[in-house]
């Protein structure tokens, strides 16, 4: 017996909510994200996250990179364009907004101080233009170490802490109840979308509503695959047939699917982050 705002997210659960591909469909179907990443030794984060988006099934994507990530990002995902900061080592710069149906910021992108004043800067851009945004991360820390920044965040904004960068939003949680109080508190006060990663990963909706995820396994434990949570979850807000909890349901729920369908090729030791962005196509076609 689940309680009444309380909800397991299993096929059954998510069936219905990814609508079919017209035949006619093209590519400004399903929108142009931009994704904010990398930095100095993190652009691999950013190229998982690329290539998620990419498998999630986004119409075009353009990547904002340091510039030494530039090369890296063209060769490792020819797929995206590509918006080389003018700072070599991070983000600095805020790219114009206007091209983007969804942004996703925070795999990689360190904690310059520079790089809390473009998040700042897309905070308050953001609401104006109606953009949905997804923000993982060090974009998560950037908010812990300066929660007046909080404030700004966008309704309908996702955000997807693991334990730790929760910890850092909020406060330190005396245990798992607690936890998930601290959760559904800070969803409300925000109007956010707050996804808890881990087993069982738990989406708190802005009405206090918590959904629990089934999909996924240990295998998932290794560096990455948050980044490609978030690279997936900037491809579905950027698809402007879904509503936003139906996308947020949908991506940790194609998440988790994918790794259970990588580890019957990789085994769970086996599984990497990169192997994982190739079997979300298949997750989310499954849906469909
Ligand atoms: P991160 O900590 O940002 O790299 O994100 C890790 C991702 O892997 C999240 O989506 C977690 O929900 C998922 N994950 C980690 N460990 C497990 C596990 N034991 N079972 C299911 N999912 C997991
Ligand atoms: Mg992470």
């Amino acid at each position: 017996q689940v309680a009444a705002d309380m909800a397991l997210v299993d096929a059954d659960f998510v069936a219905g909510r990814l609508p079919k591909r017209s035949r006619f469909a093209h590519k400004g179907t399903f929108g142009h994200a931009l994704l904010l990443v990398g930095s100095r030794g993190k652009v691999g984060a950013g190229v998982l996250a690329a290539r998620a988006c990419l498998h999630g099934g986004v119409g075009l994507l353009t990547l904002a990179v340091p510039a030494a990530g530039y090369g890296v990002v063209q060769t490792a995902v020819p797929e995206a364009m590509c918006l080389p900061d003018d700072c070599k080592t991070h983000l600095t710069q805020l790219p114009d907004l206007a091209a983007y149906a969804a942004v996703g910021m925070g795999p990689g992108i360190g904690q310059h101080d520079d790089t809390r004043a473009v998040l700042e800067e897309l905070l308050c851009t953001a609401p104006t233009r109606n953009q949905p945004l997804v923000l993982d991360a060090d974009a998560l820390n950037l908010l812990g170490a300066n929660r007046s920044l909080l404030d700004l965040l966008p309704p309908d904004s996702v955000l997807t802490p693991h334990p730790k960068e929760f910890e850092r939003l909020t406060e330190p949680a005396r245990d798992d109840y607690h936890r998930l109080d601290l959760l559904r508190d800070f969803a409300r006060r925000y109007q956010c979308y707050v996804v808890l990663k881990g087993a069982y990963s738990c989406l708190a909706a802005p009405d206090g509503h918590l959904y629990f995820n089934t999909t996924g396994n240990p295998g998932l434990a290794t560096g990455g695959t948050g980044d490609v949570l978030t690279g997936l979850l900037t491809a579905l807000r950027a698809d402007r047939r879904l509503p936003v909890l139906d996308a947020v349901l949908l991506g940790v729920y194609a998440h988790g699917r994918a790794a259970d369908l990588a580890v019957v090729h990789t085994g769970e030791a086996g599984l990497t982050a990169g192997a994982l962005p190739a079997y979300i196509g298949l997750a989310l076609q499954e849906l469909t």
